[in-house]
């Protein structure tokens, strides 16, 4: 039987191949994260099938595919402090942390992932912390639509819920020359990926393309 590590090998594969993958940086990062631990026990055998999967709360965890084109779209490097909104499993923020914050960079990178529903906090911390990234990883219990001014600027900012707009204090928190990644788009109908660059107090935005992701909640997302 395949094992995970082969399963997972396979699917990076693939999303080289695809082009969806285009750098060794998102390439090394995806083999090293075991997705399977970051999932719901009984979604397991499901870990590397390119699809979006259940996660607690009526949330989901991205399609691989996904993080690859989120994490490609941000330009990642080392050192870099890197908010995300929608910490959901914490699968996305390990993937950023091997990135940014690989063993002994100097300075040290961080990412500051932000999830509103509780037991989503809880399951990130923990499945974070098995894996070995709590030193790299910081999960806040918040509305991510504010941002998390504590540890702002950031080098990056990804959101991995789709929202009507850009929030405004995510853009006020991104430094100079920062990137922004981010659906934006109608609810539960097709969105786009939107990619915002910072310079001085204007953002030069440029769309990615079509996607799928559950709602942003909070002061600047969607409240049905
Ligand atoms: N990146 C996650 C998947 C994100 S799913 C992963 O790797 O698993 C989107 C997540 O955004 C959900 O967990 C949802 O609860 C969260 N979310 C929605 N609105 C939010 C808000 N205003 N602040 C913080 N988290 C939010």
């Amino acid at each position: 039987m395949a094992t995970f590590s082969d399963s997972r090998q396979k699917l990076v594969q693939a999303l080289c191949r695809e082009g969806i993958i285009r750098t060794c940086a998102v390439r090394d990062a995806m083999l090293a994260v075991p997705r399977e631990e970051f999932i719901p026990e009984r979604l397991r055998s499901s870990a590397y099938s390119d699809s979006p999967l259940p996660s607690l709360a009526g949330q989901t965890i991205s399609a691989p595919h996904m993080v690859a084109i989120m994490c490609e779209a941000l330009e990642l490097k080392p050192g870099m402090i890197i908010l995300e909104v929608g910490a959901g499993t914490g699968y996305h923020a390990a993937v950023c942390s091997e990135i940014v914050a690989p063993d002994g960079a100097a300075p040290p990178g961080h990412v500051y992932a932000v999830e509103c529903v509780p037991s989503l906090v809880e399951f990130a911390r923990a499945n974070l912390s098995r894996c070995g990234y709590a030193e790299r990883v910081t999960v806040i219990e918040g509305d991510g639509t504010m941002g998390f001014p504590q540890a702002a600027p950031y080098d990056r900012i990804l959101v991995t819920a789709a929202a009507p707009a850009v929030p405004p204090p995510l853009k006020m928190q991104l430094k100079e020359g920062g990137i922004l990644v981010m659906p934006v788009g109608g609810l539960y109908s097709i969105q786009n990926l939107l990619r915002l660059r910072r310079s001085g107090e204007s953002f030069a935005g440029e769309a990615l393309g079509g996607c799928v992701f559950v709602p942003l909640r909070g002061h600047y997302g969607w409240n049905e």
